[in-house]
């Protein structure tokens, strides 16, 4: 395919900016707000970084063993649920092996000289990130196995008649996929990755310690019961844990005196309607949903979807996963369904053949990366 550089893709577009809810405290994907103080809070070493052990390990090996040889290190692939810290690692990738970082988006790309610019424009051994890879097309996929492979692609020079494709060589590089869904990936896409690592959500400990860094970092005092009452309602996701840090700093310095104590965090807590459990309006109205009008299931996530007015995409992505994590619903072939957990959680009582629910086996946890089930 003969392409030509012709301009320089532009950066990552951000998920479109929408109004901020009181519930979207709860969304793990970034929202405008995060963006300016994420940078602060992002670790940039790789000891820096809580938590996801054995990640850090195998990535501590293979840095290492890419610095002693010298060369690019191996493509990887993070993958796990949105606000974990895939980003974070790709820029200690590039901080750990000195080079520097360029970055974009599956979406972003849509023609091969979009890709051709941010590959020739790499220094030797320098790390691309492209966040949402499963979002590539087809066509820049195939314009990208050359490049990983043996870090070649072709060029097209002149136009018209005269027209001709030159193979181009590249520096070697570094590409650090990212993807909240790699079910979706293709098979041929996943193979060209030398480290596949999956982040998986954090449990209260490693959360507590982030926002302990996180108040350091923004100079707020915060009681050691506190952070750990954050940590315990922020969905397993440190995206979360940082923005109910902020909030509740603000809710400090206006209601009180500016220190983050047990009463102030569950006062602000109380105040964006995050319960008991890290759950929010919009989970509520969907366990009530499935409850209530569905006998608790099984039903497709497209009619829940229509049920509480939110689209099926953002309950798969943003609000399931958690649910599924906590063991308030099952993922069965036949659609979603609500455990006893679930009803009791509303104060309900749960119906004799009601799975237990709780926090689910490891495989059940990781709903979110089992292959796709139908919307509906
Ligand atoms: P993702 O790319 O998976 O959506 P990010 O890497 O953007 O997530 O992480 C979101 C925010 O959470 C970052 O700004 C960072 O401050 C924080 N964060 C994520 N993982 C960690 C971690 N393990 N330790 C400390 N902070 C973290």
């Amino acid at each position: 395919m003969g392409i030509k550089p012709a301009r320089k893709p532009g950066l990552p577009a951000a998920r479109a900016p929408r109004p901020v809810r009181k519930s979207d405290y709860s969304d793990p994907a970034a929202l405008p707000e995060d963006l300016q103080e994420e940078s602060r809070l992002r670790p940039i070493a790789l000891d820096e970084f809580v938590g996801q052990a054995a990640v850090k390990e195998q990535l501590g090996i293979s840095l290492e063993a890419a610095r002693r040889r010298g060369e690019a290190m191996d493509h990887i692939l993070f993958h796990g649920p949105p606000g974990l810290g895939k980003t974070t690692l790709a820029s200690i990738v590039a901080n750990e092996l000195g080079v520097e970082i360029s970055r974009s988006s599956g979406p972003v790309i849509e023609k091969p000289y979009d890709l051709a610019g941010l590959l020739t424009n790499l220094q030797p051994r320098g790390v691309l990130f492209l966040d949402e890879i499963h979002r590539l097309s087809p066509v820049i996929e195939e314009y990208l196995y050359p490049a990983l492979e043996d870090f070649q692609v072709d060029i097209l020079i002149d136009r018209g008649p005269g027209a001709r494709s030159v193979k181009l060589n590249l520096e070697p590089f570094t590409l650090v996929g990212a993807t909240t869904r790699s079910g979706l990936l293709s098979a041929p896409l996943r193979s060209r990755f030398g480290v596949t690592l999956r982040l998986d959500y954090y449990g209260a400990d490693d959360l507590a310690k982030i926002v302990r860094r996180s108040a350091g970092i923004l100079a707020v005092e915060v009681e050691e019961n506190a952070a750990i009452e954050m940590a315990r309602r922020a969905r397993g996701t440190p995206r979360i844990a940082n923005r109910l840090l902020r909030r509740v700093r603000d809710f400090a310095l206006i209601k009180s005196d500016g220190r983050i104590t047990l009463d102030v965090t569950r006062e602000a807590l109380r105040l964006l309607a995050v319960d008991e459990r890290g759950l929010d309006d919009m989970d509520r109205r969907l366990l009530e949903a499935l409850i209530t009008k569905y006998g608790g299931g099984p039903v497709g996530l497209g009619t829940l979807a229509v049920v509480v007015g939110e689209e099926a995409g953002t309950l798969e992505d943003v609000y399931e996963p958690f649910l599924v994590q906590e063991g308030f619903i099952k993922r069965t072939p036949r659609g979603r369904e609500a455990t006893a957990l679930a009803y009791t959680h509303l104060g309900l009582e749960p119906p004799a053949g009601a799975a237990p629910g709780g926090a689910g086996t490891v495989a059940e946890r990781r709903a979110p990366e089992q292959p796709e089930l139908p919307l509906s």
